[in-house]
């Protein structure tokens, strides 16, 4: 590499001033010094993009560097959690200073906007791959969980899931992408304030990371329930309404990389979180009920139930293997 590693830090990692007062110790160290407030709890995620696997190659490298940050972002989100510290673990080919340029202004975009310090990390030479780790903190007692939906609750979702999937349909035909869809994909909005709002209200809530049917599948599992779906009521986007329903039905329930989240909620809690995702100018959509019967449902407004093809993204099906 022409550049080294120590420059690589130094020059695109090591942020001026740092975001956070929390942080004892960041890039610099053998590892990273956080402290968390009493109170609190620490919530950790971390997530792996591979090129050629999660993104294409050459897609721009800003696109990447908001994106491995947003996916973590989501997943506090469906924590309930407030994001707070990052490490990255950086694969390279090549150290190419514009690639390297373009990845740190997208991560710190979005790292910016939500008061997130990157506090350490490893670089490394090989594939193209980012790993980031995101740390959090919730309240104690206060974190959003999949094993805690009852029946009889009401079913959410944000947002208009369906987008990323139906904008990487087109990517892989060749055909035209909607610009619309393909920002969905390329540059996911955390619903992180929506997340933070509901922590406390015993809302089970998730991520839609692999799809509707398979991420709703993870929270009626985890709590021994189940769930009826009305596909009729999925919201649409403009852009997706001018699309077949019944490919944008198939990218709604199975397709993934939305990163909307889906929720179960007492139903005499609905009225409040409707009005808090109202004031964040966030549609929120009521899709369904929870019930004691185990699996998931998928039902039309006539009443007749929709069997949906196939499933949600899984790395190791032979299927997702191409
Ligand atoms: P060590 O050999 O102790 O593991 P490294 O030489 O790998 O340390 O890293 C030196 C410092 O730079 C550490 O504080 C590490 O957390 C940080 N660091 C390394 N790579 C990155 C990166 N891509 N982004 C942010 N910090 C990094
Ligand atoms: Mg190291």
């Amino acid at each position: 590499m022409s550049i080294s590693e120590f420059e690589i830090i130094e020059r695109y990692f090591r942020q001026v001033r740092p975001l956070r007062n929390d942080v004892v110790l960041g890039i610099g160290d053998d590892a990273a010094l956080l402290q968390v407030p009493s109170g609190y709890q620490l919530v950790v995620a971390v997530d792996t993009l591979v090129a050629d696997r999660h993104f294409p190659q050459h897609i721009d490298a800003f696109d990447i560097g908001y994106k491995s940050l947003a996916v973590n972002l989501s997943d506090l989100a469906a924590m309930g959690a407030s994001p707070a510290w990052a490490t990255l673990a950086l694969t390279l080919p090549e150290a190419d200073e514009q690639w390297l340029k373009a990845f740190a202004e997208g991560f710190f975009q979005l790292a910016t906007q939500y008061r997130v310090d990157l506090v350490g990390g490893d670089t490394t030479r090989g594939s193209l791959s980012i790993t980031v780790q995101l740390g959090g903190l919730v309240e104690t007692g206060k974190a959003l969980r999949r094993d805690t939906a009852c029946p009889g609750q009401k079913l959410f979702v944000t947002g208009t899931p369906g987008e990323a999937a139906y904008a990487l349909k087109q990517f892989k035909s060749g055909a035209r992408v909607d610009p619309n869809l393909l920002r969905r994909l390329n540059r996911p909005e955390p619903r992180v304030d929506f997340g933070l709002a509901l922590a406390g209200t015993g809302a089970s809530v998730i991520d839609i990371s692999d799809g509707l049917l398979a991420d709703l599948g993870h929270i009626v599992c985890a709590s021994h329930c189940g769930a009826t779906l009305w596909v009729d009521r999925l919201p649409r986007s403009r852009a997706l309404r001018a699309m077949p329903f019944e490919e944008v039905l198939a990218c709604q329930l199975q397709g993934g990389d939305d990163y909307e989240l889906c929720f179960a909620l007492d139903a005499d809690k609905a009225g409040r979180v409707r009005e808090i995702a109202e004031q964040q100018q966030l549609l929120l959509t009521e899709i369904g009920v929870t019930e004691t019967q185990p699996g998931i449902r998928c039902q039309h407004d006539d009443g007749s139930i929709h069997h949906p093809r196939g499933r949600g993204f899984e790395h190791f099906l032979s299927e997702n293997n191409d």
